[in-house]
């Protein structure tokens, strides 16, 4: 349904009492009538579930896949970028805080003080709602005809979770997927198994943010459980998405020998050819406590990860580091020469080694493949 600009939600549940059930994610949250969700872009007006974001695209760029980053897919090639406002996470550590977090604290308030204290209900009209939201009214043709008019092969759902602006990342990606383009999401992988499911059919490529191996941090500082992360990588990887993995090392949080392991064992379990990228901390959103992470530690992590058997790890946000190279896993030849988010160049023929002929993981992996 349609109902100016706002749209309503694909997956959610009416519940008694005009509450909603919204199943996006493992959130799952309760929705009285007149509120948001945890996310903050989903509104129960009347008994039904309305995504806030639908058209509201606050981000256009035209990226390297290497940003996202994706190195085994389609290296070289550019990535149509678009985002929403909103996230269902809280990481303290956000680096793109002011646009993920943005609904929780900037639009129209759900409740409000009443006489002697008590809390009221207010329910904001869905135009009010629609109005408080920023971003340009964009439709996903427009999305589409812009990433082939700029030479675009893939669309990518990136910058903010595009999990919460579900509906329109799926609608324009099964238009993307029709006119040729590629779709890749940069994922927190917070997302219920039913709209994973439909979103591995038009999804090409995800780069899914494994921050942590313990349940506590994941709860203290992203306001998340762990194991449903957890098992959305597995998911994702068992439906033939191409999987790459990120870890934010953070010092003093998830930086110990023992927590990286974990990381590294979980994702080689999985697929020994999985990328995996290190990235670097530095002080932002509510955590900017501690200095950025010493390339020496992203070292240590890499050393880790080859050690236990991932064929490739990556230090990302180190420019001039090796660590943006693509090596072959079996004879070491510099395959892929990276710097920074650029493809220098790329030996590779026809997806193999052109020294010992192995064949190197990902797709599209030749020049101009
Ligand atoms: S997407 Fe997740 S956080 Fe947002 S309303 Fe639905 S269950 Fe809650």
């Amino acid at each position: 349904m349609h109902m100016g600009s706002i749209h309503e939600a694909r997956y959610y549940e009416p519940l008694p009492g005009g509450k909603v059930l919204c199943t996006l994610c493992p959130h799952d949250c309760r929705i009285a009538d007149g509120g948001r969700g945890a996310c903050s872009v989903r509104y129960n007006h009347a008994g039904k579930l309305y995504t806030l974001v639908y058209d509201k695209v606050v981000a256009q760029e035209i990226n390297p896949i290497e940003k996202k980053p994706l190195f085994h897919f389609h290296p070289g090639s550019f990535a149509y970028s678009i985002s929403t406002v909103g996230c269902n996470l809280r990481c303290s550590f956000c680096q793109n805080w002011d646009i993920s977090q943005w609904p929780k604290s900037h639009l129209p308030k759900c409740i409000e003080a009443g006489e002697e204290g008590r809390f009221e209900p207010i329910c904001p009209q869905l135009a009010e709602m629609d109005d408080a939201v920023p971003g340009e009214l964009v439709m996903p043709e427009m999305i589409v005809n812009s990433a082939i008019a700029t030479g675009c092969i893939s669309i990518s759902y990136t910058f903010t979770e595009p999990t919460i602006f579900y509906e329109l990342a799926y609608d324009t990606a099964v238009l993307a997927k029709e006119r040729g383009l590629k779709n890749n999401f940069v994922s927190n992988g917070f997302i219920s198994e039913a709209p994973l499911r439909e979103l591995a059919t038009v999804l090409d490529a995800i780069n899914i943010d494994l921050k942590y191996f313990r349940e506590e941090s994941c709860r203290r500082i992203s306001r998340a459980r762990l194991q449903p992360i957890l098992d959305a990588i597995c998911l994702y990887y068992e439906l033939g998405v191409w999987l790459e993995v990120t870890t934010l090392v953070i010092p003093g949080l998830n930086d110990s020998d023992e927590e990286l392991r974990q990381i590294a064992e979980f994702i080689c379990a999985l697929g020994p050819e999985i990328p995996w990228h290190l990235s670097q901390y530095y002080p932002a959103y509510k955590m900017r406590d501690r200095p950025p992470t010493p390339v020496s530690t992203l070292r240590r992590a890499r050393e880790i990860g080859k050690a236990v058997g991932l064929r490739y790890v990556y230090l990302g946000n180190v420019p001039g580091e090796e660590g943006d190279n693509t090596y072959c896993y079996q004879c070491s030849a510099l395959l892929i020469d990276r710097r920074g988010f650029f493809v220098r160049t790329n030996r590779l023929q026809d997806g193999h080694c052109p020294d010992c002929g192995t064949r190197i993981d990902g797709i599209g992996m030749s020049a101009g493949g």
